[in-house]
């Protein structure tokens, strides 16, 4: 079974952002990138399927500027076969991601596409639905644990209160959870390893899909900024400022 993962290249978790001050979006300009978390533990499960004897060949793609070369090279670090980079220097919104994922599902035939749950620079938590859409296959989102089995595969989900789990046939989408591994560190001879792994590059034009974006962006905010905490002398200063400040008694 072929598995093709999408990855895509967002600020580091490690980076504090902000505002742009006309609060069109976030400052991007100079900050380090590095692999969504999330497409990092679906490189990571495709490699442990790929490990276990259940996936034949991993295909990385990542949809975007230049920047996605470093997210390919780290999954192929990882253990990905080959890469995919759809260049583009226009914003990638998630149904023009789809639609380009959909097109090369269609030339390459995965049984299994693995992406992350959600991006962490948009947080839409759009594009596996969208592609299971598309395709009009199965889907299996937010999983904690994937287990093949001789009809498909089972996808354990986290769901409000519990856990929830799918049999679902193949060829599907799945969308990788935080719980549904720990990934790798590349190791410096894979990444030197890496750099010979095929690495073809195509465009949206050359695959037939309009990157003309469907969303707005009215405004991005900073969050409000927390009060400082103050210590109360005893328990009846705190009911008194509960009640009165607080009005939560
Ligand atoms: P989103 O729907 O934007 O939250 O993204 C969900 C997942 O879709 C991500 O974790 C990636 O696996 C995949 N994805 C989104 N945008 C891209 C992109 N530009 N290139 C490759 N994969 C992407």
């Amino acid at each position: 079974m072929k598995i093709l993962v999408a990855v895509k290249p967002v600020v580091d978790p490690n980076v504090k952002i902000r505002v742009k001050p006309d609060g069109a979006g976030v400052e991007t300009a100079g900050l380090k990138l590095s692999m969504n978390p999330f497409d990092e533990i679906a490189v990571e499960e495709a490699v442990r399927l790929k490990e276990k004897g259940s996936a034949g060949e991993i295909v990385a793609v990542s949809i975007g500027a230049a920047a996605c070369l470093e997210s390919l090279r780290f999954a192929l670090a990882i253990g990905a076969d080959r890469a995919i980079h759809v260049k583009c220097d226009e914003e990638a919104q998630p149904l023009a991601v789809a639609k380009i994922l959909a097109r090369i599902v269609a030339d390459e035939a995965p049984g299994l596409v693995l992406l992350g749950k959600q991006a962490i620079d948009d947080d839409c938590n759009q594009t596996g639905q969208m592609l299971a859409g598309l395709l009009d296959w199965p889907q299996g989102t937010f999983a904690s644990k994937i287990e093949p089995t001789a009809e498909g595969i089972e996808v354990t989900r986290e769901i409000d209160g519990g856990l929830e789990t799918l049999a679902l046939t193949l060829p599907a989408v799945v969308t990788a959870d935080l719980r549904l591994n720990t990934p790798r560190y590349a190791s410096l001879p894979n990444i030197m390893k890496a750099k010979k792994k095929p690495l073809a590059t195509t465009t949206p034009a050359e695959l037939g899909v309009d990157m003309a974006p469907r969303l707005v962006t009215l405004k991005v905010e900073e969050p409000a900024r927390r009060e400082a905490g103050v210590i109360v002398a005893n328990v009846a200063a705190l009911i008194e400022k509960l009640r009165n400040e607080a009005k939560v008694l």
